[in-house]
């Protein structure tokens, strides 16, 4: 049988790290959504076009192949078969991919591949509208979320790890931007679907998110 889980969330609530490790040792795919709306979003920056034009950025999107392939170093993204995984975490984009995410029409085409990703075997994905909008029928739904500071702290030490230098102040005001304009857009805003579980993760670390998960995924 195919399993589904949604894992939904704010901005650096852990939603990927927590998914990935959950898909790896249960051997699903995992799918991370967000990396799609970034992909789109770095062509449009690429390519100069007016980030509020939902129509023409839904006409690029039809003609743009985006991919997620997984790799001992995590998931690789494809972008026109060109590989973009680290240059769509820029700040640019960060900063610009919830004006994009907002369009209707481009948030349809989007959910339409997700399904079709979905359909081959059992999978853990995470976004913000995948409880709600991409997997309504998912076997676990999860809503994720943590305070914003700390959420800005952590992104902050990944940050670090990665050799980015950051300052936590502007990350908690990043962060605090991309949560409000994802859940007061009209179409599919971020909320938790009735369904899903919420797990507040301020005090918790990925060993107890993950271990709480497998414990839901077995039930
Ligand atoms: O998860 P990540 O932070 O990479 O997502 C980047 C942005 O993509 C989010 O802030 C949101 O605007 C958008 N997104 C979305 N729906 C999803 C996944 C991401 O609107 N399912």
């Amino acid at each position: 049988k195919q399993i589904q889980i949604a894992i939904d969330g704010p901005a650096a609530a852990g939603k990927s790290t927590i998914a990935k490790k959950a898909a790896e040792l249960l051997g699903y795919t995992y799918v991370d959504t967000g990396a799609m709306y970034r992909a789109i979003t770095y062509k449009a920056i690429q390519s100069n076009i007016d980030l509020q034009d939902g129509e023409k950025l839904t006409n690029i999107l039809n003609k743009t192949s985006i991919e997620l392939k997984p790799s001992p170093k995590g998931q690789l993204v494809f972008l026109d078969n060109q590989e973009v995984t680290d240059e769509i975490r820029s700040k640019e984009v960060t900063a610009s991919v919830s004006e994009v995410a907002a369009h209707a029409d481009l948030r349809k085409e989007m959910v339409l591949r997700q399904l079709e990703m979905g359909k081959n075997g059992s999978i853990v994905m995470d976004g913000r509208d995948i409880g709600t909008h991409v997997l309504t029928n998912a076997e676990l739904k999860i809503f994720m979320s943590a305070s914003v500071e700390e959420r800005a702290r952590r992104r902050f030490l990944e940050n670090q790890k990665r050799g980015i230098s950051t300052n936590l102040e502007e990350l908690i005001e990043e962060i605090a931007l991309r949560d409000k304009m994802d859940s007061e857009r009209e179409a599919s805003p971020l909320i938790k679907a009735e369904d899903a579980i919420f797990i507040d993760t301020t005090s918790l670390t990925i060993e107890e998110v993950s271990e709480k998960i497998m414990q839901l995924a077995k039930e």
